[in-house]
């Protein structure tokens, strides 16, 4: 049973009580460590189940109960600041029926007051994750900054807001209310996130939980320039107290006047007309969910006439007349049944947690990857933990951290093994080097399989019908070592194998027969050279002419390539000299695989052809897979990361680290406008 669970004959009162002891314990590391204990999903079931027994058993509900107030009180390492008009929290909806009750509830009140209504009119937006702030304005001026704290108390961090690059020091327009507050949510781009905690583990310094936890945490840095550090935006959607403007009527209008004043507003915010209307954007806005640059854990809708909004009122903890219709969860709470070590091409020793299946960010996951044994210690992850796991849109799912009270006594911590636990070879992790590995190369069952399988994988070989249980079998029965043994299998030895018919055996010797026919790029990718990807792999062979000068070209030939460092050179130069591997291109060539030569340089005149560029940033016009195509159909290069050779970092909305590495470097930035304007026709 975990604590949030309901004891045996435990008394209603008794478990109000427990549940608003536990919830506040979770509000404390929440709102003031930042370091949330439990996930939100745990967490928002304590709360209903709180606000349940509340309204069945009303005389139980206390003054201080959480679900009669928002957050929690400022901790005192900040001045404060109260607010005018408070800041509340949202009534949530998991489900449509919810979200009908509550238009329900609107509607029934508007009538009860006298009002007639149709269809409602409702303001759709994002729900931003991250932590809302009021700002204000005196006389244009920005004055001060203040987080939500408790509702009706905040702390004034208007040294950290000021660092933001889209927090406007003074208004726009010439007629701006000599006061105007206006509320927001800080939040931090995934990609700044990211690159956040991977310098943090390269520093050994704490890593951020959430990009929503980031973004508070930044926000209530003591320290300005550490704030400054972190790569925080803001969108605003509201506004507190204001004095001297005649205020719109509708809330829509209120968001296109922020606009005006010179604040950023999401741009996705829409008008839609009841139940029906919040559903469509609902879905529309979830299927982008993923693509987004920044987390948002669900919707917003507000009735967007003002004069209903103050007929409709607030309770104590949130708005009447709004309501966040959340996203399915992405983080999860289970256990942690075993850790084990997987072995992989290279002969990288994975650990991934077995977990005990849970439903999370739409599907169910029971396994989790802790990367390498580096973030497995950090965490400290061991079997019978209780975790956080983390899966958002594609992403292998990951444990976020460990709910250290709840771990099992005699857990112990998970050591690197010394021998590899598929072919017992010696184990070994260089010095200052994250990742261990077999170093048994092809002779390990295990990476002789993953080999096999990025040769035969789509972006490698191609090869149809050759699978992961496929080679599994073909590996277990010693009919293949290496990719060249595949093009020696016979239809009988196919057919000896179990559940293989002869159809499909036949359709297996035709698919490597036809896939024979290959390109270069492909084939060098498909040997598994160590760090040579598709792009590596694409420049390779775009500089060599062929095989045999790729296979003699020396370390000084190689850095030549871009995208190809000391690392990349040292790994290239060492697979190719190899014997065992000379050997196996050579049988490959021998059975038949061929590409055609190069294709002359395409001649489309480009002041892009030959460039290398990065892109950063969502682009609003195209997806990053059409920008890419764009730049190679012009002859430039397309890379991950900025460095030196760089010529191009191509900015879109929140660019994140790249763009501040490549204004380190003076590698010249272009803005979408003006990217977009070097593709269109005769732009050279
Ligand atoms: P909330 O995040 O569910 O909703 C209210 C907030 O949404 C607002 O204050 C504002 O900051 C934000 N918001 C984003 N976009 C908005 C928009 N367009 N318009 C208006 N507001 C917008 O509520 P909350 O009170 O901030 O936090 C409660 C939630 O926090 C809980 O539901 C829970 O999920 C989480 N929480 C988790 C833990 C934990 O231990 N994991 C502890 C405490 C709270």
């Amino acid at each position: 049973m975990t604590k949030g669970e309901q004891e045996r004959d435990e008394s209603p009162a008794a478990e109000a009580a427990r549940l608003r002891a536990l919830i506040g314990e979770y509000d404390y590391a929440y709102y003031a460590l930042d370091d949330p204990g439990v996930p939100d999903a745990e967490y928002d079931r304590l709360f209903r189940r709180l606000a349940a027994i509340e309204t069945m058993h009303p005389e139980l509900v206390t003054a201080t109960s959480p679900t009669q107030r928002v957050g929690a009180e400022p901790v005192g390492e900040f001045r404060e600041i109260s607010h005018v008009q408070p800041m509340l929290s949202l009534d949530n909806a998991f489900d449509e029926d919810e979200l009908a009750a509550f238009d329900r509830r609107v509607s029934e009140r508007l009538v009860a007051a006298g009002i007639s209504t149709d269809v409602i009119e409702y303001v759709a937006e994002p729900k931003l994750d991250g932590a809302a702030v009021s700002l204000r304005y005196a006389q244009g001026k920005l004055e001060f900054a203040a987080t939500r704290g408790d509702g009706t108390t905040g702390e004034d961090v208007t040294h950290n807001v000021r660092t933001i690059a889209a927090v406007p020091l003074e208004l726009h327009g010439r007629d701006v209310p000599p006061v105007l507050e206006v509320r927001g949510e800080v939040y931090m781009p995934r990609d700044g996130f990211d690159e956040f905690n991977r310098l943090a583990v390269e520093r050994g310094e704490k890593t951020l939980v959430n990009p929503r936890n980031a973004a508070a945490g930044s926000l209530r840095q003591l320290d300005p320039e550490m704030t400054a550090r972190r790569p925080l935006a803001i969108f605003f959607y509201g506004i507190g107290e204001t004095q001297g403007w005649e205020l719109p009527q509708s809330h829509a209008e209120v968001l296109e006047a922020l606009r005006g004043f010179g604040f950023r507003v999401s741009p996705d915010w829409q008008l839609v007309s009841g139940v029906a209307g919040c559903l469509a954007y609902y879905a529309q806005v979830g299927q982008r969910r993923d693509r987004l640059p920044y987390d948002i854990d669900g919707v917003v809708y507000k009735v967007n006439r003002r004069d209903w909004q103050t007929e409709l009122g607030a309770v104590s903890r949130a708005p009447r007349w709004a309501i966040a219709h959340k996203f399915p969860a992405q983080e999860e709470m289970t256990t942690v049944k075993a850790i084990e070590f997987q072995v992989g091409r290279t002969g990288a020793l994975t650990p991934v947690a077995r977990l005990s299946s849970v439903f999370v960010g739409g599907v169910t996951v029971s396994n989790a990857t802790l990367h390498n044994i580096g973030e497995l210690h950090r965490k400290d992850v061991r079997a019978g933990d209780t975790v956080i796991v983390r899966r958002a849109g594609d992403v292998i799912p990951e444990v976020v951290k460990v709910i250290e009270e709840r771990r099992p006594a005699g857990a112990s911590i998970v050591e690197l093994p010394d021998r590899c636990p598929v072919c017992d070879s010696e184990v070994v992790r260089p010095e200052g080097e994250a990742v261990a590995r077999c170093v048994a190369g092809l002779i390990c069952a295990a990476q002789r399989k993953q080999a096999l399988r990025h040769f035969a994988s789509r972006h490698a070989m191609d090869i149809e019908g050759l699978g992961e249980k496929l080679i599994e079998q073909l590996v277990d029965a010693g009919l293949i070592e290496t990719p060249a043994d595949l093009y020696a299998l016979t239809l009988d030895e196919l057919t000896g194998l179990e559940r293989m018919g002869e159809k499909s055996a036949e359709n297996l010797l035709d698919a490597l027969q036809r896939r024979k026919s290959t390109t270069f790029d492909r084939f060098l990718f498909a040997l598994g050279i160590r760090e040579v990807g598709e792009a590596t792999a694409a420049s390779l062979a775009t500089c060599f002419a062929d095989l045999d000068a790729l296979r003699d070209a020396d370390e000084e030939q190689l850095l030549e390539v871009p995208d190809v460092g000391p690392v990349v050179a040292e790994r290239v130069l060492a697979f190719f000299k190899e014997p065992h591997n000379r050997t196996v291109i050579d049988k490959l060539l021998e059975s038949g695989i061929h590409w055609p030569e190069p294709a002359p340089i395409r001649a489309v005149e480009s002041p892009l052809s030959g460039k290398t560029v990065v892109l950063t940033g969502a682009l609003a016009t195209m997806s990053r897979d059409e920008a890419k195509a764009e730049l190679e159909a012009r002859g430039a290069r397309v890379t991950g990361s900025v460095s030196k050779k760089t010529d191009i970092v191509v900015t879109g909305e929140s660019p994140g680290s790249k763009l501040a590495r490549a204004q380190d470097l003076g590698i010249a930035v272009m803005t979408e406008d003006e990217f977009v304007r070097q593709l269109e026709p005769g732009s050279a």
